[in-house]
């Protein structure tokens, strides 16, 4: 067991861990869960902290390198602060990010930067507050965008602001939405509609990214930026003459799994090695009866090799994924 023990017979070397810290929720993104949806997970269902800690201590010594902190909405744990401080503090961790919808981001970014993040993503699917309550059942825009300006204003970088491309929802923003990287060197990042769980999205007449990208275009010619070496699967682009990037996470219409480097554990303590499969390992069960650490690792592991070649969703066949995005974390 060493730090290459998560690599799949695809040479692929899963070394990113996303973590759903809770399956509630402040929001009800029209495209992510319905209105009525009531989080399933009690608290005894959700993983503890100390439980997270001790997958990802694990988790360190077989290769993970990297953690992205996201749910639900993880700003709305409680304790969330000290955990993200706790996870900071592991030796052996290279990045630790964020993903918030950013509605309560104005009032704790002193307590997320003294936690030792600095890189932020926000989801903001639209530049209009009635348009934004329609889509997240919630008029919080205003909060939103206060919680974006003064995560800039103190330095938080790259912010990545994550849009949904929606058909007939914000279609007609798009361009919208990247022109503001000439403004700010935000990295605005295009995310297709992927058919998972139950939400009020139809999973026809998807937008993807070739059409987003033609309608990008009209602003400028995009110049490939050269990912880094911890990039997801976002294609990068520079908008000719501006300050941040726009790029695109194209799930159904281009497969990235031959690169995918991620596994995701869930708020209820499953781990799953793909985004758009349903196959995952219960390692809560192995934490909560007193397993040693090599045990744990082995069920890590064997989320690896139940890890497939490539998804098998694509824009024209409508099959879709039982759990519930904001359980997986995005
Ligand atoms: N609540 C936080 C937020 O919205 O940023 C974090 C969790 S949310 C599940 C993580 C990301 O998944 C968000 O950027 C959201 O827009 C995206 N997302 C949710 N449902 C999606 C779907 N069906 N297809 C594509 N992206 C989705
Ligand atoms: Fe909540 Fe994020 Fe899902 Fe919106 S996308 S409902 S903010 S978990």
């Amino acid at each position: 067991m060493d730090k290459t023990s998560l690599t799949d017979t695809r040479a692929r070397h899963l070394k990113y861990l996303r973590i759903s810290v809770t399956d509630r929720c402040n929001l009800r993104c029209s495209y992510c869960m319905p209105r009525d949806l009531i989080p399933k997970l009690t608290h005894a269902d959700i993983l503890t902290y100390e439980e997270i800690l001790r997958v990802v201590r694990i988790g360190i010594r077989l290769g993970i390198t990297k953690v992205r902190v996201t749910g639900g909405e993880p700003l709305i744990r409680k304790g969330i602060f000290d955990f993200l401080k706790a996870l900071g503090a592991l030796e052996g961790l290279q990045d630790v990010s964020l993903t918030t919808n950013g509605v309560t981001l104005e009032k704790h970014l002193d307590q997320i930067q003294a936690a030792g993040i600095r890189r932020l993503n926000i989801s903001l699917d639209t530049l209009d507050r009635a348009r934004f309550k329609r889509i997240t059942g919630r008029d919080s825009f205003d909060q939103v965008w206060r919680g974006l300006q003064r995560a800039y204003a103190m330095d938080f970088k790259p912010l990545k602001i994550n849009v949904v491309a929606l058909p007939g929802l914000n279609e007609d923003e798009l361009e919208k939405m990247a022109a503001l990287t000439f403004e700010y060197p935000f990295h605005v990042r295009f995310i297709e509609h992927m058919p998972i769980g139950k939400n009020n999205v139809a999973t026809t007449g998807r937008l993807l990214t070739p059409e987003i990208k033609r309608r990008i275009e009209t602003l400028g010619v995009l110049v490939p930026v050269q990912p880094g070496l911890t990039d997801g699967p976002a294609e990068r682009f520079q908008i000719e003459g501006a300050r941040g990037e726009v790029g695109f996470i194209s799930a159904l219409s281009r497969h990235f799994c031959e690169n995918c480097n991620r596994l995701r554990l869930t708020a209820g303590g499953q781990l799953r090695p793909c985004l758009l499969s349903d196959r995952q390992v219960d390692l809560k069960t192995d934490l909560r009866n007193q397993v040693s650490d090599d045990q744990v690792a082995e069920r890590i592991m064997a989320a690896v090799r139940i890890k497939q070649a490539r998804h098998g969703l694509t824009d024209e066949i409508p099959k879709k994924v039982c759990g519930q995005m904001s359980s997986i974390g995005g």
